[in-house]
């Protein structure tokens, strides 16, 4: 299980970070909304810890962002204890739970648990389309019931965008802002390699490219 923690106080994050990596989970951690947003929009996480005062952008945008964007991942919302009004904010943003600072662990903990279980009892957004199957866990792919193909993790998280975007044009350098880590690197050329080497995957008719525009995923209707 993966999660993501949104937290701008240091101590409390590397706290809580240590503290669910003992429960056996794997925590991406990030410092500001902004980085938060990004990862929790370009990379799979079964729940996400959100604080509501974040610098750069708002635990409420985040939110917001996120459930605009059809991205459903369960989230907890971390809030002042007697800040009620924070708490109704949150849910109509479209967090899942909240918990008041200062909380205790084994509290976290159990409303993790609580939240994931019946998260995985929703049926999750099948990633199988057109015959490409991506196995979010193995992070691979298969073709018509073909073997299965490793992906490395640039391109797992193209074809992952691909297809949870299908039918949509995607320029190079939104493509390159939502799956490349580093975002300094302006050479949205990269993309266009990935984009090679997944049609040498998937099969070349499968990414159209619209010249001077971007790409669209799904074969011509
Ligand atoms: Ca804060």
């Amino acid at each position: 299980m993966r999660l993501l923690l949104i937290e701008d106080d240091p101590v409390l994050s590397r706290s809580l970070k240590t503290d669910l990596e003992t429960a056996g989970y794997a925590v991406d951690t990030a410092m500001d909304g902004e980085r938060g947003e990004f990862l929790g929009a370009t990379e799979h996480y079964d729940a996400a810890l959100l604080d509501l005062g974040l610098p750069k952008l708002s635990g409420l945008d985040v939110l917001r962002r996120w459930r605009a964007a059809d991205n459903g991942v369960p989230v907890i919302v971390l809030t002042a204890r007697d800040a009620w009004y924070e708490k109704v904010d949150g849910f109509k943003a479209g967090a899942d739970d909240y918990l008041g600072k200062p909380f205790h662990t084994p509290e976290l903990l159990a409303r993790l648990q609580a939240l994931l279980k019946r998260a995985n009892r929703r049926h999750p957004i099948p990633l199988d389309l057109e015959g490409v199957m991506l196995d979010e866990e193995r992070q691979s792919v298969t073709v018509d019931g073909g073997p299965a193909v490793a992906l490395t993790a640039i391109e797992f998280r193209l074809l992952r965008y691909f297809m949870l975007h299908s039918g949509r044009l995607l320029s190079k350098s939104h493509l390159l802002e939502r799956v490349y880590d580093d975002a300094r690197d302006p050479d949205s050329n990269v993309i266009e390699v990935y984009v090679n080497r997944l049609r040498r995957i998937v099969g070349n008719d499968l990414i159209q490219t619209r010249r001077g525009q971007g790409y669209v995923f799904g074969r011509k209707a």
